[in-house]
């Protein structure tokens, strides 16, 4: 941390720094030029606010230097984490991952078809919310277990891994032996006593970002993922919350590099939930996978005009045959294939 003094900060000012910053753990080196002095704090105490030190008598400027997520940030593992599925499907290496189904699970013949369609399709995973969060209490709450059993089973029977997301802790026991991916979604990405509690399991997570998530706080959330111990963690941009209105959320395509810059992390991409118009989310994900991504979560419904969640945004099955298609074009141009 580097603190910069103001030119009139009086020398009982500068003390009262050095002394709260040897408190917290700093090595404090001094250096007073003609008119200010500035202190720069070197180690990294575990817990340290920057805004304590921007507000103490006599200071211009606090900047903090080293990161506040440790085991999230790039150093920790320079060369990249891959998450490692039962059937030896991998995220985070060289290959894209395909993960899609519906919005829901919403009875066995859909979830049935969807999976048949999304393995046709060449995805790797099925997608299907078992557990929703919706946004209004009369919508559609999911089938709970029941659909969880669905999902495995139809997974199953055509050679796919299976994500859903998970809402509250006590849903974790029962899924872990149905599923092969939680999924936590953008409402509850600060949920941090559901994010602790999975760092315990050893079930891959899936952390999409909050809607209106810095990417520093999206790190942060996955902290508490990595401090339980749980190191197969893919983060995952969704879109976000801003004043436009045209599409449902923003996709911000830029977080991916960012965040491939800032992490180990594998760093996938949901365009549906990105944009929520259906013809919208191919050219979305091209450019997900063009600016590096590791993979896509897309939603696809087989009827998606009858679909009981975010039809208007589910790819027909054609559209993600078509995609795939295109997407393995797309991929070696940035050295990836599509698994
Ligand atoms: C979903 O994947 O269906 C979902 C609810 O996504 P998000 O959490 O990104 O809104
Ligand atoms: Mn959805």
């Amino acid at each position: 941390m580097i603190v910069a003094m103001q030119d009139e900060a009086t020398e009982q000012h500068i003390q009262d720094v050095i002394e709260r910053m040897v408190e917290l753990g700093f090595n404090v080196h001094r250096t007073t030029g003609t008119n200010q002095t500035i202190l720069a704090g070197v180690g990294t105490p575990a817990h340290f606010d920057v805004l304590e030190f921007k507000v103490l008598p006599g200071v211009h400027d606090a900047y903090r230097i080293s990161s506040p997520y440790k085991l999230a940030g790039r150093n920790f593992r320079p060369e990249g984490t891959t998450v490692t599925f039962a059937n030896g499907v991998v995220v985070g290496g060289a290959e894209v991952i395909v993960m899609a189904g519906p919005c829901s699970v919403e009875s066995a013949e859909q979830i049935r078809l969807s999976a048949q369609l999304a393995a046709a399709a060449g995805a790797k995973f099925l997608r299907g919310g078992a557990y929703k969060p919706r946004s209004s209490p009369y919508s559609f709450q999911g089938m709970g277990l029941d659909g969880l059993k669905l999902l495995r089973e139809v997974a199953d029977e055509t050679g796919l891994l299976v994500i859903t997301e998970v809402m509250e802790i006590s849903q974790i026991e029962l899924m872990v032996p149905l599923i092969d991916c939680f999924q936590v979604g953008a409402r509850n990405m600060q949920n941090f006593n559901l994010l602790r509690e999975l760092g315990h399991t050893r079930t891959p997570v899936l952390l999409k970002r909050g809607m209106a998530a810095t990417l520093e706080e999206v790190l942060l959330s996955a902290e508490y993922v990595l401090s339980g111990g749980n190191y197969d963690l893919i983060l995952c941009e969704r879109g976000i919350r801003t004043f436009e209105t045209y599409t449902r959320n923003t996709m911000d395509i830029s977080a991916i590099p960012v965040l491939q810059k800032l992490t180990h992390l594998p760093v996938m991409a949901d365009p549906s939930h990105g944009v929520g118009i259906r013809d919208l989310v191919p050219p979305l994900a091209l450019a997900a996978v063009a600016a590096g991504a590791d993979g896509l979560l897309m939603e696809m419904h087989p009827n998606p005009d009858k679909a009981m969640s975010d039809g208007a945004q589910s790819l027909y099955p054609e559209q993600l045959q078509k995609l795939i298609a295109q997407l393995r074009l797309l991929a070696p141009v940035v050295g990836r294939t599509v698994a």
